[in-house]
């Protein structure tokens, strides 16, 4: 069983993250999306309500499992028994970052491989930290995230 691990902030999830889960899930027997702490990022949402948004996301995928972890990213991969990595790439601004942790995680771990996946060019704009920008200024944000988490966006500003 081919098992891949999806990590990010999802500070909210958007809909670009969403379209690399469906790529995902065509192309390995489960992807588990999981909630990751970024010590460079301070959140807007507990780990709960985040792994919640997700959870509603992609509630019709069957081989997708929404979870959460503190820690060193390949231990964890490796507890999920995964081979893989997920991440996504938007614009050039990615690569460097992701470059680097990529070979990082390769030197901790040589048998857990990073996949890098593209989202549909309509989404390659679309970050969390916009999205909340956007929220944050009274914008509508319906065309970066579903309506789920846009009403949740509503709440914490509330
Ligand atoms: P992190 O703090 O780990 O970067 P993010 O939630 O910002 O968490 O991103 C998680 C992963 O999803 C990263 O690989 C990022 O490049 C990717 N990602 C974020 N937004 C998009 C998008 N619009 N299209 C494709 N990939 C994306």
């Amino acid at each position: 069983m081919k098992i891949a691990v999806y990590p990010g902030s999802f500070d909210p999830i958007t809909f670009g993250h969403i379209d690399i889960i469906e790529r995902a899930v065509t192309l390995f027997d489960k992807v588990i999306v999981t909630v990751s702490q970024n010590f460079e990022k301070t959140p807007w949402f507990t780990a709960a309500e985040r792994c919640e948004m997700i959870k509603d996301s992609v509630s019709g995928l069957a081989n997708c499992e929404v979870d959460h972890f503190k820690g060193l990213l390949v231990d964890y991969v490796s507890r999920m028994h995964g081979t893989a990595i997920i991440r996504g790439l938007r614009a050039l601004s990615d690569f460097e970052f992701e470059f680097k942790m990529a070979l990082m995680n390769r030197s901790l771990a040589e048998d857990i491989t990073t996949v890098f996946m593209m989202p549909h060019a309509r989404y390659t704009h679309v970050s969390s930290s916009l999205v909340r920008e956007v929220a944050g200024l009274g914008g509508d944000v319906s065309m970066l995230v579903p309506d789920h988490v846009a009403r949740m966006l509503k709440k914490k500003l509330a």
